[in-house]
């Protein structure tokens, strides 16, 4: 079968030029006779990879010399415990701002460890915009705020970097970092599940400022102590090896292309394809407000749900794969990452037109 344009929220389509790479690879990396699943995660080459990694990573995101990158297991929810455990650092509360989803699942976890100060809600609109900083209100004595920069089932983005203040800001970039520059500076700590921007499932990057390491609470195992991974080089134990590698080769894939101002340009261009279209018709509805659109989870339902089925149906017919909604949300999601083509968004606008012309 020919290859589809995958739209999944994650494990999501990965870059072509990486996969086929990969492949080439996959027997015999570099003249070693292994392949990168079979290394020592000691030895020279798989160290070699790993450095290289985080160095490509560290140059597309200008991450500051006093920061940590981490390749850690566990995916973004084990940060959503890693990180109360190690930068509650003695204090009692933490702040959270609750805009779907993702930061309901960190705020559930974290209630295990702390008090959670909800900051700013958009419950009162089921989740579809972003809470503007005005609304803010941040317990003073909160040890960090968390917010989720992007909501992948609510398809809502925060476009704009909070203001903390001397308050550590902490964010759950999984569904959109490096599909924009970042200015870490700004925060205490970014974290992301790599399966929607990054590589395979299997490893998260956290970026955390060395101030804020070194003081976990008492009962932190070892693994979850990011002072002892970043001591160790993210090797406490068994790094996930081959998810770091395919990681890396898409930060060459991203260097390539021209950083990530360059994506930026480009999934701008390519967000507008679908919500221009979505503006214009009135067979779909897209339920965020405007201004807090994602570029990178677009949830949309047709009028008539009750062509749903037809439309997913014939969707696939047309190589378009994995556009249902979420579970909890229903209608469908495209999710339009770095690696999606712009000939995949043209594909689905194309589709959606049609579908409405013969269904409308
Ligand atoms: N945060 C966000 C924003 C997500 O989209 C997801 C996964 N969809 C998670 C956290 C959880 O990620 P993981 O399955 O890697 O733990």
């Amino acid at each position: 079968m020919a290859r589809v344009f995958n739209f999944g929220a994650g494990p999501a389509t990965l870059p072509e030029p990486v996969l086929e790479q990969a492949a080439a690879e996959m027997l015999d990396w570099h003249g070693t006779g292994m392949s990168v699943m079979e290394m020592s995660h000691r030895g020279k080459a798989f160290i070699g990879i790993h450095a290289r990694a985080e160095a490509d990573l560290r140059e597309l995101l200008a991450v500051p010399k006093n920061y940590k990158v981490l390749f850690l297991h566990g995916g973004a929810a084990a940060q959503f415990a890693m990180v109360p455990m190690n930068l509650l650092r003695g204090r009692t509360v933490a702040a959270y701002v609750n805009s779907g989803h993702w930061s309901g699942r960190a705020i559930a976890e974290a209630k295990r460890y702390c008090k959670v100060d909800i900051a700013a809600s958009s419950a009162d609109a089921n989740f579809t915009y972003a809470p503007a900083q005005e609304r803010w209100s941040i317990d003073p004595g909160a040890a960090y705020v968390h917010y989720t920069s992007n909501e992948t089932i609510g398809g809502v983005e925060f476009h704009w970097i909070p203001d903390t203040g001397a308050i550590p800001l902490v964010a759950d970039a999984s569904s959109h970092i490096l599909s924009r520059p970042l200015d870490v500076s700004r925060f205490g700590l970014v974290y992301a599940g790599a399966q929607k921007n990054i590589g395979p499932a299997g490893v998260a990057i956290v970026i955390v400022r060395e101030d804020l390491i070194g003081r976990a609470s008492p009962l932190t195992p070892a693994i979850f102590d990011y002072r002892v991974q970043a001591e160790a080089d993210s090797m406490h134990n068994t790094p996930p090896g081959y998810a770091i590698y395919l990681a890396g080769l898409v930060f060459q894939w991203l260097k390539k292309l021209g950083g990530l101002a360059k994506m930026e340009e480009v999934n701008i261009a390519k967000a507008k394809l679908v919500y221009d279209y979505l503006d214009e018709t009135e067979f779909y509805h897209s339920p965020v407000a405007r201004a807090d659109r994602s570029r990178m989870n677009i949830p949309f339902t047709l009028r008539n749900g009750r062509l749903d089925e037809a439309f997913l149906k014939e969707a696939g017919g047309h190589g378009l794969a994995e556009l249902k909604g979420h579970r909890s949300a229903g209608g469908m999601r495209a999710s339009i990452y770095n690696a999606m083509p712009v000939a995949g968004v043209k594909a689905l606008v194309g589709f959606m037109r049609d579908f409405e012309r013969r269904y409308g």
